[in-house]
């Protein structure tokens, strides 16, 4: 059965948007002319005190710190919400049991571009090693000294790749073509990427063997905290550990006194566990509570960006493309050929 009663106008059914940015509402925008939905933007978070803003939308958008527990599940469908439409890959933030219980329909957007993380978590690397931050201000200030600047090649080194799904396919290619010895570890193997050069190893192997760890598995009871103190002890000195998947894979008080012990070298996150409270928002006139993220600012050999490797022109095009494919598809047919796309 059809969740729509007239499914070739896609202007009966609004969207409500949640934790919006200029950039949301422009690619959205944009990409809307071929569906015709009608658009409704929220800068706000969704939680529970946030519900209340709907106001007759069928379909609400979300993003990757909006909380979607079962009580706001409970509050949508009382709404009439129908579908819950993640504009991003991970769904660690969504209470599928609870979506299924209250008959709402969820689903993402599997891979927009996989690419796009898998080379921002290289620029992690190259930054940190060969900290280009530091010499661009460094040279602004007319000072030439290289003292500190001293990198190591990547050609030979070991890199570590924890998931091997779109973005660790992606990143084991890059790292491939650099000259180095790439090991992984997942769930599943992938036997076209051994046939590229990738070993599959275990996990304890890429904890002991890697120069360089990267992750890019899922955030769920299993990886939750997989790098956490006794992980940090089994890997090799001065190891350099990417996170550019999500926060919680990090148990951030375990990488602080690693890297207080100079066991780890480097540290470059992308995702942060208590980012909800800080990314995607101006704070440079505020004092910040988070005395975690603050010690590991303080880390020379840190480097933080704000949740920004899907950040690319490509990449944000797709999302809107998908979502919107998602939400027609649901819609008319209840379904979504990209089985990965749907979630309940
Ligand atoms: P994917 O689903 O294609 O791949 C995930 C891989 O992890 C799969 O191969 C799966 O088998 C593996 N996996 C699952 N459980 C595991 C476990 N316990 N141990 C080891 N491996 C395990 O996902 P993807 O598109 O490659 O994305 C990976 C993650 O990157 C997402 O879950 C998301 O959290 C994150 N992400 C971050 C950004 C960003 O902007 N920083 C953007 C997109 C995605």
């Amino acid at each position: 059965m059809s969740l729509n009663t007239t499914p070739n106008n896609n202007n009966n059914n609004k969207i409500a948007f949640f934790s919006t940015q200029p950039y949301d509402k422009a690619f959205f925008n944009k990409h809307n002319i071929e569906f015709g939905f009608e658009l409704d933007f929220f800068e706000t978070q969704l939680n529970p005190q946030t519900v209340i803003l709907i106001e007759n939308a069928t379909i609400v958008c979300v993003f990757v710190n909006d909380i979607v527990n079962e009580t706001v599940i409970k509050q949508l469908a009382e709404k009439g919400v129908k579908i819950i439409a993640l504009r991003c890959a991970g769904f660690n933030n969504v209470d599928l049991e609870a979506a299924k219980k209250y008959n709402v329909k969820v689903c993402r957007v599997p891979a927009y571009s996989p690419q796009a993380v898998a080379e921002h978590a290289i620029a992690m690397i190259l930054t940190l090693n060969r900290k280009t931050h530091k010499a661009y201000n460094r040279v602004r200030e007319q000072n030439f000294s290289l003292n500190g600047l001293l990198g190591f090649d990547l050609f030979g080194k070991t890199i570590g790749i924890i998931g091997t799904g779109n973005i660790g396919k992606a990143f084991a290619k890059i790292a491939l073509g650099f000259g180095c010895k790439v090991l992984a570890y997942d769930i599943v193997t992938n036997p076209e990427m051994e046939k590229d050069g990738v070993k599959f190893v275990s996990i304890e192997e890429i904890f002991k063997s890697s120069d360089i760890i990267s992750l890019h598995c899922p955030l769920n009871e299993q990886t939750k905290h997989i790098i956490n103190k006794k992980s940090i002890d089994e890997m090799k000195d001065s190891v350099m550990i990417i996170n550019t998947s999500r926060g919680g894979l990090i148990e951030t008080s375990s990488v602080i006194e690693g890297l207080k012990e100079g066991k780890i070298g480097y540290l470059g996150i992308d995702v942060y566990e208590q980012e909800e409270k800080l990314f995607f928002r101006d704070l440079s006139a505020d004092i910040i509570q988070d005395d975690a993220i603050q010690r590991l600012m303080s880390f020379p050999n840190v480097l933080v960006t704000a949740h920004q490797a899907f950040f690319t022109n490509e990449a944000l095009t797709q999302i809107a493309l998908v979502t919107f494919n998602n939400i027609k598809s649901l819609l008319t047919h209840n379904d979504i050929e990209n089985k990965a796309a749907l979630l309940v």
